[in-house]
């Protein structure tokens, strides 16, 4: 699901300058501004049914994005995780192991890519209450991390394909793989 109807708000797509653009660093975490564009974006991917979305996906190029892990339709394997804003992400550390596996986004539309990602990072970020957190993740909670970052520099999960042979319809994908 990608076009949202009524006072939802709406999800830049594949094409949009917004997300081709490096992300602004976000300096007052606790001003209104911040806290209301979290609760927007809580609310945007929840509806969506997504499993994170970054503020570039809501047309605003600051470094904010929201993990939310759980199972769902798109996502039937995600584990289950409480939605958590992560502010002014950077990944201190990277595994050697490389993993691929699929991915999709709110901003690509019907589409599915095989994305390789580390499998284990080193992040810090801050968190809605302006605190700093260090932490090691793995997985699929890895894959979101990354894959949110990129979206705050400007790349989408097409850029990390290592073949258009990697990308296919999600029509196919849900035949195939749920
Ligand atoms: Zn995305």
């Amino acid at each position: 699901m990608n076009q949202t109807k009524g006072n939802a708000v709406s999800l830049a797509q594949l094409g949009h300058t917004v997300l081709r653009q490096r992300a602004a660093e976000v300096d007052n975490i606790l001003g209104d501004e911040c806290q209301h564009l979290i609760n927007q974006m809580m609310l945007a991917v929840s509806k969506a049914g997504g499993v994170g979305i970054a503020a570039p996906q809501i047309y605003h190029s600051v470094r904010i994005f929201i993990m939310c892990s759980k199972p769902s339709v798109r996502y039937p394997d995600a584990p289950l995780m409480a939605p958590t804003a992560i502010i002014n992400p950077e990944i201190l550390h990277y595994s050697s192991e490389i993993v691929k596996d699929w991915e999709g986004c709110l901003s690509v539309p019907s589409m599915r890519g095989l994305v390789p990602r580390y499998s284990q990072i080193t992040v810090c970020y801050f968190d809605q209450e302006g605190n700093k957190n260090q932490k090691k993740l793995t997985g699929f909670i890895a894959r979101i991390f990354q894959h949110e970052l990129d979206h705050l520099n400007g790349l989408t999960f097409i850029d990390r394909l290592e073949s258009t042979k990697d990308l296919i319809s999600e029509v196919e994908w849900y035949q195939q793989f749920t």
